[in-house]
């Protein structure tokens, strides 16, 4: 890729990343929304956010505040659903509002998927280091720092 086209793929990052935050409203977790979008050839092939399985309450957390052991991450909502639909995640990018968990990470890299971005690096980073032992492009972007920042190409 050329400077141009780093730019240019830098500015869809940027929007496809806003983009999952917004979606991750959509969680109906109490302790924190996470929100993930799957792009394929141009095209938002998928989206997901935290939750619990299809038919279950819509509550993640249980009465102590714990979330419940079935809620599902964002980014495993996202690939699930795909599994479900005609397409396939082979060779796309997972957008993702925080960096993945380690169970999160087996399911990306099995998923065929290649580049990830996040937005909030998760405390724990393992899940990031089996990414990149995959052979996975992971890329760290702060949405609100670039906000202010005012570097947007147009
Ligand atoms: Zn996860």
């Amino acid at each position: 890729m050329d400077l141009q086209e780093q730019q240019k793929q830098h500015a869809l990052d940027l929007r496809y990343l806003r983009m999952a935050r917004i979606w991750a409203e959509n969680s109906y977790c109490v302790r924190r929304q996470v929100g993930a979008l799957i792009v394929k050839d141009k095209m938002i092939i998928s989206d997901g956010y935290n939750g619990t399985p299809s038919g279950f309450e819509n509550v993640c957390e249980d009465s102590n505040g714990l979330t419940k052991p079935y809620v599902l991450h964002a980014e495993a909502n996202a690939i699930t659903k795909i599994a479900r639909s005609g397409n396939n995640s082979d060779g796309a990018t997972l957008y993702v509002t925080a960096s993945p968990c380690i169970e999160c990470a087996k399911l990306i890299i099995q998923a065929g998927i290649r580049r990830v971005v996040y937005g909030e690096a998760y405390r724990l980073a393992d899940g990031i280091e089996l990414l990149r032992r995959a052979g996975i492009e992971t890329v760290f972007l702060d949405v609100d720092a670039e906000r202010t920042s005012g570097t947007s190409n147009r």
